[in-house]
């Protein structure tokens, strides 16, 4: 009898886990038209429970793959935080109500709020409709990294041997596939069976505070049920977060006697049920009553760690709980891992496309191991508050609201404060030029007029994740004829072959987006005196000036720190500011981009 041969296959990336980190990273590759395949192990997608938080940034990225506005219709959204403590009559009361998100600069200045089965499923109808599908019911059995120096250096290499098992089987199909893969992502959670085949070890301990969580309908005369609320009592504390259409989720602060089996040291779900969670929630949210029917519940005890490593050789990469986990408290956890997929999807399609060298790889572990750690450590301090008692009348050492305010009011949750620090990808000189677009931060919102049709646009809409590096020009008052002979000279550097225009130009495939902001007014500035450089399409020029009807706008160059001198931004394809130079120093560009492009072969 002869034996079947196993089915062989080749991808430039493959995916292993299908959730918030594994979907981003699935649809972005797509996006840049990457050969990607994702599978999971789960028969079908995830209907309820986890996470449910979506920071003010996370939305902007979303926005930046056109996946924002479905998320907006369908979340609610949390503006208002209140804070409540013991009163001195027992139960509890209000101390402070205050702004969710404080970061100034957030464009959407509030957290969305939905079930993370429909927050993955904003991916996975974005993916089907170009083309890509999870592979369900399948899972890896065995990975190998080539060790030979010289193929892992080649970028067109499979240098990944990743063997798959279908776990149901089907007529006709091979149970079992080996994939040969230039990259992978292990995107499989906290518990990570790529990060244990390659002994990536996760730093850190547990946590040690048990919550338990429930999604319900409540009937309650709390009046701040539609405000994400923290609740301080005597009894512990609860989080109440509002969510989609009339849903509310409670996490409620439980006694690790109450839920940890003393022989495992594991949480046990079987020692303490929703009643007994709800009836916790019931006694902390004194005098008010609360009553509903649950629709999900689960008990959550995790470890604030962070992997020693995101990468084996640029070649296989961990993102998501596979390499940080932290407690729900700040709900950062699906925020976390759609932005490590947002940081690495753009580098992997750059060195696919040739266009990148390998070493570009290793800034998603600089940056975002670095993140991690701040994540972590942001954690543990609000843990602990959030944890501890809060100050009363017979505890003076207790947690003061003044305090949990402090720690609450950082741009650190908004994901806003997110600063990468310099590497190849991000120069640390000529800030001076433009204060306001950080080095290493992402662009902030603005609105410009498109110089062509006085139409309003917002900044952060011309830089879409399209892969593509976006050169802001910053020229000035071109009507100013000094300023007109700097802006024709800075054209001419940058037509000469030596350029990074010329050197990186991939005929039919540009890997620059040029957009020209202007700090004339509507009325005195002309389009077409520009040079053709500096308006590839009519729709590629703006004007720093107010809308039509004078609402808004025509502050942008102050608000961005530019001088009436102007500056060159490179912003990378994340939206992240990756250079700055003076008009007359385009070889600062030039410099910039040779440490980690390729001259087209
Ligand atoms: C109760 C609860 C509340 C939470 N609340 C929040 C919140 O409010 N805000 C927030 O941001 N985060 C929250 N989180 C955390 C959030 O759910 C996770 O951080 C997020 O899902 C991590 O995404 P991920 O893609 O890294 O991993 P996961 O979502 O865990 O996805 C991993 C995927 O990999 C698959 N997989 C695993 N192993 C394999 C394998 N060997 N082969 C194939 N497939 C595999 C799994 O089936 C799964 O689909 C919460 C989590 C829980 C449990």
């Amino acid at each position: 009898m002869s034996v079947p041969s196993v089915r062989h296959s080749e991808v430039d990336v493959l995916i292993i886990g299908a959730g918030p980190a594994g979907l981003m990273c699935a649809n972005a590759l797509a996006n840049a038209k990457v050969n990607v395949r994702i599978v999971d192990q789960r028969a079908s997608k995830i209907a309820a429970g986890n996470g449910d938080g979506i920071s003010p940034r996370t939305i902007e990225l979303l926005q930046s793959y056109g996946l924002a506005e479905r998320l907006l219709k369908e979340c609610c959204q949390i503006h208002l935080a209140a804070f409540y403590n013991p009163s001195s009559t027992g139960g509890i009361e209000l101390t402070n109500r205050t702004l969710n998100v404080t970061a100034p600069s957030a464009r959407y200045p509030f957290e969305a709020t939905l079930n993370q089965a429909a927050i993955q499923d904003i991916f996975l109808d974005s993916m089907t409709s170009l083309g890509v599908e999870v592979e369900r019911s399948t899972m890896p059995t065995s990975i190998e990294l080539s060790k030979d120096e010289d193929e892992l250096a080649d970028p067109t290499s499979y240098p990944v041997r990743v063997a798959l098992q279908r776990l149901d089987e089907s007529e006709g199909e091979q149970p079992e596939e080996i994939v040969h893969a230039k990259f992978v992502l292990g995107g499989d959670g906290a518990h990570s069976w790529t990060r244990k085949q390659f002994d990536i070890t996760m730093d850190g301990e547990q946590s040690d505070s048990i919550w338990g969580v429930m999604d319900l309908v409540p009937d309650t005369d709390f009046p701040d049920i539609r405000n994400k609320c923290l609740a301080q009592s005597n009894h512990g504390s609860v989080f109440v977060i509002p969510r989609e259409k009339d849903l509310v989720r409670l996490y409620v602060q439980l006694e690790e006697k109450d839920v940890i089996d003393p022989v495992t040291g594991r949480v046990d779900k079987d020692r303490m049920g929703p009643d007994h969670i709800f009836k916790t929630a019931q006694k902390s949210l004194e005098p008010y009553k609360l009553t509903g029917e649950f629709l999900w519940w689960t008990i959550y005890s995790v470890g604030q760690r962070v992997a020693s490593k995101f990468s084996i050789n640029n070649r296989v990469f961990i993102a998501g709980d596979a390499c940080h986990t932290h407690t729900p408290k700040a709900g950062q956890g699906m925020n976390a891992s759609i932005n490590d997929s947002h940081n690495l999807a753009w580098k992997i399609a750059q060195v696919v496309r040739g266009w990148a060298d390998m070493s570009l790889l290793s800034t998603y572990e600089s940056e975002r191991h670095k993140f991690a750690s701040e994540l972590i450590a942001f954690d543990k301090t609000w843990s602990t508050l959030v944890c501890g008692k809060p100050l009363t009348g017979q505890n003076s050492d207790g947690v003061s609201p003044e305090q949990l305010l402090k720690t609450f009011q950082t741009d650190f949750t908004s994901g806003i404060g997110v600063h990468y620090h310099p590497s190849v990808v991000v120069n640390d000189a000529y800030q001076e030029l433009a204060g306001g677009l950080v080095l290493g931060k992402r662009v902030p919102p603005y609105k410009f007029m498109r110089a062509a049709d006085a139409r309003p646009f917002e900044l952060q809409d011309l830089l879409p994740s399209d892969s593509l590096f976006k050169l802001l020009v910053f020229t000035g008052e071109f009507s100013d004829p000094l300023q007109q002979a700097r802006v024709e000279s800075m054209v001419a550097d940058m037509q000469k072959p030596h350029s990074f225009l010329n050197r990186y130009a991939t005929p039919g495939d540009s890997r620059f987006d040029v957009i020209t902001i202007s700090k004339d007014r509507k009325d005195k500035f002309d389009l077409l005196q520009l040079p053709t450089l500096l308006r590839s399409h009519w729709s590629k020029v703006f004007v720093d000036d107010t809308d039509p009807t004078g609402s808004f706008g025509g502050e942008g160059y102050s608000y961005f720190g530019v001088g009436s001198e102007g500056a060159l931004v490179a912003v990378r394809p994340d939206g992240y500011v990756g250079a700055i130079a003076p008009l007359d120093r385009v070889e600062v560009l030039d410099a910039y981009f040779a440490s980690f492009m390729k001259i087209p072969a």
